[in-house]
């Protein structure tokens, strides 16, 4: 194998994905893909259309109509949905509960799995979401399952709204975060599973400094064993 790796990292919502995924991504010069951005996008999508979740008709012919776009601007990433900037619009909580409905309809997962596969088969990426490990790319060569009780995870979901300027309730964000995971975990099609080979890590008590460095010694040690130069960026 001569091309970089392919990082997965899974797990339940506020357990730290995206912000380790981001900071992993910058510090090995890969690309981050949010695969939950892509879901709720669809999500976002639907709702202006007033199309049901469980339309799955509707949605598959959505699916072949919208194009998700990632970008990078001064104020970080940006997500575009047929161009707009959708970045803010589709992390309500609102939207976060519809795109658990709409992200377990199977023509919708099709799409957005194909789509995902497109955008990391060349490597030098971490995708982060619920199903990479298990279903998107079943050989990345790292997986990660990062895991925080749900508890903290809803505190860190309110601590996340509250700063955006929604008005929210902790005990209901814990609650929504709590049925969100439900229904992700017992879905049929691509439910929330940890990968049998995927490293565990819990991050309930870890600052993101720590579990960064975690995550880089297994990656130092994956890229030696699959003979890639060595990366500076990483003290290699
Ligand atoms: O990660 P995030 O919280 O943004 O994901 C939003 C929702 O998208 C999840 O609750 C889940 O329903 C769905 N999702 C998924 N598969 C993924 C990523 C996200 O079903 N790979």
């Amino acid at each position: 194998m001569n091309r970089e790796l392919i990082i997965a990292i899974d797990g339940p919502s506020g357990a730290g994905k995206s912000t380790l995924s981001k900071l992993l991504a910058q510090t090995l010069n890969y690309v981050n893909i949010d695969t939950g951005a892509m879901y709720r996008s669809v999500a976002l999508a639907a709702q202006r259309q007033g199309i049901e979740p469980t339309d799955e008709a509707a949605l598959g012919r959505l699916c072949d109509n919208i194009v998700i776009d990632f970008v990078r601007s001064a104020t970080g990433e940006r997500v575009l949905l047929n161009g707009e900037d959708v970045s803010e619009a589709i992390r309500t909580p609102e939207i976060s509960l519809l795109t658990s409905r709409v992200s377990a309809c199977k023509v919708v997962r099709g799409a957005m799995v194909r789509l995902q596969r497109k955008m990391g088969e060349r490597g030098g990426v971490v995708l982060e979401g619920r199903d990479i490990g298990s279903v998107v790319f079943p050989d990345a060569e790292v997986k990660f399952f990062l895991q925080a009780s749900a508890g903290e995870r809803g505190r860190r979901r309110y601590e996340e709204l509250m700063e955006k300027g929604f008005q929210v309730d902790l005990e209901q964000t814990i609650a929504e975060v709590e049925e969100r995971d439900e229904a992700d975990s017992a879905r049929e099609h691509a439910p929330l599973t940890r990968a049998e080979d995927a490293v565990v890590i819990d991050s309930t008590a870890l600052s993101i400094d720590r579990v960064l460095t975690e995550m880089l010694q297994v990656v130092r040690a994956r890229r030696r064993t699959a003979g890639l130069p060595e990366n500076p960026q990483i003290g290699e």
